[in-house]
């Protein structure tokens, strides 16, 4: 089966085909800049990477543009339209209700519109996709998978909030956590890895420009570090992450800012970013750590001490840890971030094999064999774990 997967945003586009057997990805692509001027990239497997202007005043466009450039009898991979035997869509918030994976049907788009509150950015730029793919597409049947998912598991001692109980059943204020597709997809490979235990602890850091931390027992997840919104938890590339909720009354009143301000700034001028004094990037951080950058290398240490808090507390809450996984941008390229990390766990009886820990971009294991506890980078694929749900749905 072809899978045409799409991860929407209010002004972007990503998209990737991959054919379900093979599990390869046939082209990908993006288009940036919906509603601007609209810039458009198309890349098949083993081709290169085109990239034009194209007027893209709406989804619609941008959908049209990538089933063109699919089916462009030159560089195209797919003879028809009729080939793409299936859509995913990427949903960042599925609320309460949307528990798992679904066909799309009016019901579950309602649905997902009935949640757009907790994520106002993400969840009206969704449906946006969907429909203009159903609009191109009205015979292909089409999957939602929420980020939210795999962390509905989650005991309610772990999701609810110390707050009125009512803020919890009349409003949905609780704990979601974020990145499920990621969570899922790595923990579930580190499983594999282990030679699928009947029981286990595992662990799993998605560091990236956004973060976070979740730990699964027997494969259910029990905790992720983000909350109602992906803000909380660790330090991120622009986001704070844990901090108290007094701190934005007293910006307010200290600074004469709205809320709206404040929230702004924890999650556009914070994080790593706010540190270091300009930059959110890993690699610009550690090569201006390496020069004596002072603010570099603290943004670089509370990154690091944040992720070995929430490993110690997880593990505490899972009474253990079997293996801790490390995956997205910097957990899957950065070496010396994971050693910085992995340095405060000694104490479990971790030990980090400093020469496999050299790897970049690859699946190892980086724990010397005497280590109480396997370390694993493994490189997430959310797409594919998308398309491998739509399929599973579909069949
Ligand atoms: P993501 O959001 O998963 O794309 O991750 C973005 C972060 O990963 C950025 O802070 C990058 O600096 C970091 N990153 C990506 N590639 C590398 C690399 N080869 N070495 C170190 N950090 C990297």
């Amino acid at each position: 089966m072809n899978v045409l997967v799409i991860n929407c945003g209010s002004s972007s586009l990503k998209y990737q085909v991959i054919d379900s057997v093979t599990e390869k990805v046939e082209a990908k692509g993006l288009c940036e800049r919906i509603g601007i001027d609209g810039v458009f990239s198309y890349q098949p497997a083993g081709g290169d990477k085109e990239e034009s202007e194209k007027p893209m005043p709406t989804h619609n466009e941008a959908v049209s543009y990538v089933i063109e450039a699919l089916t462009n009898k030159d560089t195209g991979v797919l003879n028809s339209l009729d080939e793409i035997d299936c859509v995913g869509h990427r949903i960042v918030h599925g609320g309460v209700n949307l528990t798992h994976s679904y066909i799309i049907d009016e019901d579950v788009i309602k649905e997902i519109e009935g949640c757009s509150d907790l994520a106002p950015l993400h969840n009206p730029a969704h449906i946006l996709g969907i429909r203009a793919c159903q609009k191109l597409m009205p015979n292909t049947p089409m999957v939602v998978v929420f980020d939210t998912a795999f962390q509905q598991t989650m005991p309610p001692k772990a999701y609810l909030y110390a707050i009125p109980y009512k803020y919890f059943e009349e409003d949905k204020v609780r704990k979601y956590g974020f990145h499920g597709t990621s969570h899922m997809f790595v923990s579930s490979r580190a499983l594999e890895l282990m030679g699928n235990p009947e029981h286990s602890k595992l662990i799993v850091c998605h560091l990236g420009n956004g973060a976070s931390v979740s730990c699964e027992v027997d494969g259910k997840c029990m905790e992720n570090s983000m909350g109602l919104t992906p803000l909380d938890g660790l330090v991120m590339g622009t986001r704070c992450g844990d901090i108290d909720p007094s701190v934005v009354e007293f910006l307010c009143k200290k600074r004469g800012y709205s809320v709206e301000e404040v929230l702004k700034i924890f999650n556009k001028e914070s994080g790593v970013l706010a540190v270091s004094d300009g930059m959110s990037d890993f690699r610009d951080i550690a090569d201006a750590a390496s020069k004596g950058n002072d603010r570099a290398q603290l943004a670089l240490d509370m990154f690091a001490y944040r992720v070995a808090k929430y490993i110690g507390s997880y593990a505490a809450a899972m009474n253990g840890v079997d293996a801790i996984c490390f995956t997205a941008g910097i957990g899957e390229n950065n070496g010396m971030i994971r050693g910085m990390i992995c340095d405060y766990l000694t104490f479990l009886g971790l030990e980090l094999d400093s020469e496999a820990n050299k790897v970049i971009g690859e699946e190892k294991l980086v724990s010397t064999a005497n280590s109480s506890i396997k370390v694993y980078v493994i490189p997430t694929n959310e797409e594919l774990a998308i398309a491998r749900e739509t399929v599973a749905l579909i069949k």
